[in-house]
């Protein structure tokens, strides 16, 4: 089984911190954002293409036996490559065919792994969805800031 470059991400319904964003001071939510365009300089993190404007992707793990949602990174990616890890946004937006273009090329195979991958994103979500209350580990997100500190303070 291929490990594909390109995932879909969904988030779990109960994960109410999964967007940053909002729950970050505007000041600290631009220290990490910052963070990742300086470490993409100038290229997708996930399929490597120039792109002159960059998003900010929060990746979370879940560790569903202990209901624990993990800030694993917040990389800068594409917009083509966060229209496919956000499908279910896309596919409401009707723009479901870019993204199936997009996910075969980055990831070098085709529609029928496309709605398999699809699938198995889809039946995890519900099985995430089954625990009551995720807790959040945010270190990440210290050790993000952290550095951006000490960068400023030396
Ligand atoms: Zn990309």
């Amino acid at each position: 089984m291929p490990e594909y470059k390109l995932k879909f991400e969904i988030v779990p319904d109960g994960c109410w911190h999964s967007n940053l964003r909002s729950c970050l001071k505007p000041k600290a939510w631009d220290v990490v954002r910052k963070d990742a365009y300086s470490r993409a300089n100038g290229r997708c993190m996930i399929c490597g293409r120039k792109a002159t404007r960059l998003e900010a992707h929060e990746r979370w793990s879940y560790d569903e036996e202990n209901g624990v949602q993990t800030l694993e990174d917040v990389i800068a990616i594409c917009h083509s490559c966060h229209s496919v890890i956000h499908i279910g946004r896309t596919q409401l937006m009707g723009d479901e065919d870019k993204a199936i273009a997009h996910f075969c090329k980055v990831n070098k195979c085709s529609f029928a792994d496309y709605i398999r991958e699809l699938g198995k994103a889809n039946e995890e979500h519900r099985r995430r969805n089954l625990v009551s209350e995720w807790s959040t580990d945010m270190r990440k997100l210290e050790e993000i800031l952290n550095k951006e500190r000490l960068y400023h303070n030396s």
